[in-house]
């Protein structure tokens, strides 16, 4: 059996070093932040079936908590929309502390060294060959670069195999802070407000009641956020929610994926899982569940087997664009439409009868959205018409989507690296529309 070292004690290295250890190799996870520290203080969404889905055992019913109910307020602040609530513990807020203990417990048999920072990657030749790690060189048979979205490894994985790296508007530069909330003043109903475009900025903001009883508060915007822009945003927010005392509990900063997957997953004994890997639909808060699936989905690859080449590892690659890679790059492209609207087209939206919160209500499953009547339909057309230079908009951004996922089903089915890099060097120009990159 092989030696793999894992770096990153997230929910992608984690699932894929609990599935390695079962399929009976050696596995080590070095994590940089101490037990503590290591996750995120804050609860986050995600589908309660995406544990079984991802081969660990169920969430006890008695430790989940329902996820809470949101409402949208347009740019100008003028107009609302809610979300309709999930089935009971369909999508729950998971703790982020509790779900890496719980992680850790299903990784039984696993070496977790917590306050290791990995400092670079050893090579021989072409070929990842270990970890330098708390001074001393680890060789391995592989590495799993599980570090985040801001992995420094992809960029000392040797250059034939094409490992991209983000640009500047991939990333979505957050400020998250928990507060002590006052509940003798007005409490929400919703209880998440979520800011579109908030305050003119290029992003969102949001200003919730938790489940924990505290002000849950996130500034994010696309390529970077100021201080300035942050505390006006803050400022904004507590004037709007008079339940925020302002009081600080814990206040981080943190960079979030905003893009496709990377078009190269795998080379020569190293692969990227989850953030690192830049798995999670952009704008939708998918990426527990992605980093969950393809740390699954790199462990099945891999199996008993012991080749950890680039072209044994590829299957991996391949089943994750076939199975949401592909869709995540449509969302990309239309990520990319939305958050460019000028702000008036998203009032329209909002303000224009186009969605409403029966609409959303309908929409929120398959089986509601087919009691969509026809003269319902007609209407929105009706109404959609009214701002032609949209519609036609929306259409090209829809025509270059299907496009680019047209080129990511494309994907070669046998590995070669050149081959590869070119594929991934072609689904790029196709999602961000440009030429030359
Ligand atoms: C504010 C916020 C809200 C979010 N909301 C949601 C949500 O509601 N639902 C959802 O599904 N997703 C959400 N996400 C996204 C989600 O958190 C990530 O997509 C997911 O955690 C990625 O998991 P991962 O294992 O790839 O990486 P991470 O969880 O980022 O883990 C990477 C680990 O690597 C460690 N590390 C980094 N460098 C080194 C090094 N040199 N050596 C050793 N270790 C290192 C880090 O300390 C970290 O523990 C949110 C993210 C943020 C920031």
């Amino acid at each position: 059996m092989g030696k793999i070292i894992v770096i990153g004690a997230g929910q992608g290295g984690l699932v894929a070093a609990k599935h390695l250890k079962n399929f009976g190799h050696d596995v080590v996870v070095y994590e940089a932040e101490s037990r503590e520290n290591a996750a995120h203080p804050w609860r986050d969404d995600i589908r309660r079936a995406v544990f079984e889905e991802a081969g660990l055992t169920p969430i006890p019913v008695s430790d989940c908590v329902q996820k809470n109910k949101w409402k949208f307020v347009s740019p100008d602040e003028k107009s609302t929309l809610k979300v309709p609530m999930t089935p009971p513990l369909e999508e729950i807020a998971i703790d982020r502390r509790y779900l890496l203990e719980y992680l850790l417990k299903e990784c039984e048999g696993v070496e977790v060294h917590f306050n290791s920072p990995v400092e670079n990657l050893i090579t021989d030749g072409d070929k990842v060959a270990g970890v330098r790690v708390n001074g001393k060189d680890v060789r391995a048979d592989m590495v799993i670069d599980a570090s985040g979205y801001n992995s420094k490894f992809r960029r000392e994985v040797p250059k034939k195999f094409g490992i991209p790296e983000p640009e500047s508007d991939d990333k979505f530069c957050a400020f998250r802070g928990y507060y002590r909330a006052d509940l003798n003043k007005n409490l929400p109903n919703p209880p998440c407000t979520l800011y579109i475009k908030h305050l003119g900025g290029v992003g969102i903001s949001w200003c919730n009641l938790s489940q924990d009883n505290v002000a849950d508060v996130l500034v994010g915007r696309i390529g970077s956020l100021s201080d300035e822009e942050l505390e006006r945003a803050k400022t904004s927010l507590l004037k709007n929610h008079d339940f925020n005392t302002g009081e600080p509990i814990v206040e981080r900063r943190v960079d979030i994926s905003l893009r496709y997957p990377a078009g190269v997953l795998v080379a020569d004994g190293y692969a990227i899982v989850g953030d690192s890997a830049y798995m999670t639909m952009p704008m939708m808060g998918s990426g527990i569940e992605s980093a969950m699936k393809a740390g699954r989905m790199l462990a099945e690859t891999i199996g008993t087997d012991c080749d950890f080449s680039a072209k044994s590892l590829y299957p991996y690659q391949l089943k994750f664009y076939k199975q949401f890679g592909f869709l995540y790059v449509f969302v990309d492209v239309l990520k990319r439409w939305a958050l460019n609207l000028p702000d008036k087209d998203v009032n329209w939206a909002f303000s224009s009868g186009l969605v409403t919160d029966d609409d959303m209500a309908l929409l929120s499953t398959d089986e509601n959205a087919k009691g969509l009547s026809f003269l319902t339909i007609l209407k929105k057309i009706g109404i959609l018409f009214k701002n032609f230079s949209l519609v036609c908009r929306a259409v090209k951004y829809a025509a270059r989507g299907l496009n680019a996922m047209t080129v990511a089903k494309r994907i070669p089915k046998k590995y070669d690296a050149d081959k590869v890099r070119k594929w991934s060097e072609k689904l790029d120009k196709k999602v961000r529309g440009k030429k030359k990159r």
